[in-house]
């Protein structure tokens, strides 16, 4: 059998919906392949067996076309009608997509007519003026690609969580798995609960390191090994991310794990503080600074030991950037982070009524299967047309549906009928308010005119705050990680208007966005404005995401009191209308 995996098949699939969508095919067909893919990802069972045998009859949202396709792969390893298509474009075609401000539509308009075929291509284009010649595009377009190749560039060698974290589980999983190992850990800004990371630093306890060293160099997702020595070894993966391995004894793991956690300011404090009490640390133990130092603390098994021995309550290592939390250690007022347990729903999700992937039906069902007890949907307004945003009327029909779907669900689980309603370009709603007030709740969010001075984006917010109907924010900052800055806005002015009218504010769980920022959160939480972490689902496995919003949560220093989304369903309802409060 071929060696490949339920990823080769959606990769293929999802493929193959780029490539004809390049072609300019018939929208439907491309459609079925994104469905499909979608569905292979989502499949509770063993999909690819089931391709394998032939037996993907009667699986919803794969047709007989994409049947065939997915046999031949799975049982061959290879699929000729995907190698034909891509042999019609430069493997390069794929960064394009990487452009922000590039779709399709454009980039297949710059290869038929310009040849342009890889990013280097399009910057050649753009600076010869040939770009701006091209219909639909002009000067303005030709700049604007240029700043946002200049932007990808000026991010080489980031990645956005997602992009690291199933790698960073799988080679944990790999250490731990090793029989000469007692155990083992990632550090580094991903423990710490960053939105991006440079690499991903791997500790490890053994009384073999070598024999470690040498397996991690092994698997296959290792492309190639950069250095290697006693203590370190250096690899990179397919995927372009570095990984450090470290491996240490059991005894120096806590002052290892804590030193290469950092950031470097908290270590930088830490230390301070260990020498204060008459010690050096460092990555490996405390050392007396001298005759008449106090004995080092014997028996550091873990982090938890190491901070108590400086008088410290255990820091969590999302707060540990060095901005007040070793003080609030010594003062026993860190705050109790929520948990990923605490989370009883959520809301701002879209469905196959606008830009999603997934019925009510699904979603509903894919939030009861993670132990949800409500779920919010929120699909786009008639203004964002590019994302098939419902008008008055669609929304009313969708409305009904989630009337049927309650009355059958009831009383375990809940779907709260709500709406992501564009905030224009001067403030007002994408809905009058009579219809607002007949949601659940609201989601307002600016998804056009990006370009606004400070002062007009923030009124045009700030007019969305005011707004009764408006339980809460979405995306604050219009930010994609990595792709694209967000809007000039006055934050604080935001949160000194949402705490006096008690507009909440979303925390987009989406890894793109992690918006609002967690440098953010702590400021709101003490004017007293209130969170909801939000996944932004567009399709099933979207609901995922809460993981993201929850880490970047935590490392806001919010608590579960400060997540409406923590309420069980009994008691969120007060809670998202603030005209009946
Ligand atoms: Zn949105
Ligand atoms: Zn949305």
């Amino acid at each position: 059998m071929p060696d490949i995996s339920r990823e080769t098949l959606i990769g293929a699939l999802e493929q193959i919906a780029t490539l004809l969508e390049l072609k300019g095919e018939n929208p439907f067909k491309i459609r079925a392949y994104r469905t499909g893919a979608e569905t292979v990802r989502t499949y509770p069972e063993d999909i690819l067996q089931l391709a394998r045998d032939n037996q993907l009859t009667g699986i919803k949202g794969i047709g007989e076309a994409l049947r065939d396709k997915l046999h031949i792969l799975a049982t061959t390893g290879s699929l000729p009608f995907l190698d034909k298509l891509k042999a019609e474009f430069p493997d390069t075609i794929f960064e394009l997509f990487d452009i922000s401000g590039l779709g399709a539509k454009k980039i297949a308009a710059l290869y038929s007519e310009l040849g342009v075929g890889s990013i280097a291509d399009l910057q050649r284009a753009c600076e010869s003026g040939e770009a701006a010649k091209l219909a639909g595009f002009g000067e303005k377009t030709a700049t604007k690609l240029l700043e946002a190749i200049a932007t990808r560039a000026s991010f080489a060698d980031t990645f956005r969580v997602d992009q690291v974290s199933p790698a960073a589980r799988e080679i944990l999983e790999y250490l731990r798995d090793h029989p000469d190992c007692s155990r083992a850990e990632v550090a580094g800004s991903f423990r710490r609960g960053k939105e991006t990371v440079h690499d991903l630093d791997f500790l490890a306890a053994s009384k073999n390191p070598a024999a470690i060293m040498e397996d991690f160099v092994r698997p296959p997702w290792i492309h190639s090994v950069t250095a290697s020595g006693p203590t370190k070894t250096s690899v990179r993966l397919h995927s372009g991310v570095q990984c450090d391995l470290r491996v240490v004894t059991n005894a120096e793991f806590p002052f290892a794990l804590a030193y290469f956690t950092g950031s470097k300011e908290h270590n930088i404090q830490l230390r301070a503080r260990a020498l204060k009490h008459g010690w050096t640390l460092n990555e490996y133990r405390f050392t007396p600074t001298g005759p008449d130092s106090p004995p080092v603390p014997d028996e550091i098994y873990d982090e938890r030991d190491l901070h108590r021995s400086l008088g410290l309550d255990f820091i969590d290592p999302a707060l540990r950037e060095g901005s007040g939390e070793i003080e609030a250690a010594e003062a026993g007022t860190l705050p109790r982070l929520v948990e990923l347990e605490n989370l009883r729903g959520t809301f701002h999700n879209h469905t196959t009524a606008s830009d999603g992937h997934a019925s009510l039906r699904q979603m509903a069902e894919a939030a009861m299967e993670l132990g949800l007890e409500y779920l919010g949907i929120a699909d786009h307004s008639k203004s964002s047309f590019q994302a098939n945003g419902l008008d008055e009327t669609r929304l009313r029909a969708q409305l009904e549906e989630i009337r049927a779907l309650n009355a059958e669900y009831a009383p375990d689980f809940r779907l709260f009928a709500g709406s992501e309603v564009d905030i224009l370009k001067d403030g007002s709603l994408d809905f009058p308010d009579d219809l607002l007030a007949e949601l659940d709740y609201t989601v307002a969010s600016v998804h056009n005119v990006f370009n606004l001075p400070e002062a007009e984006m923030t009124a045009r917010i700030l007019r969305a705050v005011e707004n009764p109907h408006v339980t809460m924010l979405g995306h604050l900052t219009g930010r994609l990680l990595l792709k694209r800055e967000s809007y000039a806005l006055n934050i604080p002015a935001i949160l000194d208007a949402c705490a006096a009218h008690g507009t909440i504010i979303e925390l987009n769980a989406s890894p793109w966005r992690l918006d609002m920022d967690w440098r953010w959160w702590r400021m709101a939480r003490e004017k007293g404005v209130k969170c909801s972490i939000n996944p932004d689902a567009h399709t099933i496995h979207g609901l995922q995401d809460l993981w993201y919003g929850l880490r970047t949560a935590r490392k806001g220093w919010l608590t579960r009191q400060d997540v409406i989304n923590t309420l069980p369903l009994g008691k969120i309802e007060a809670v998202l209308s603030k005209r009946r409060a």
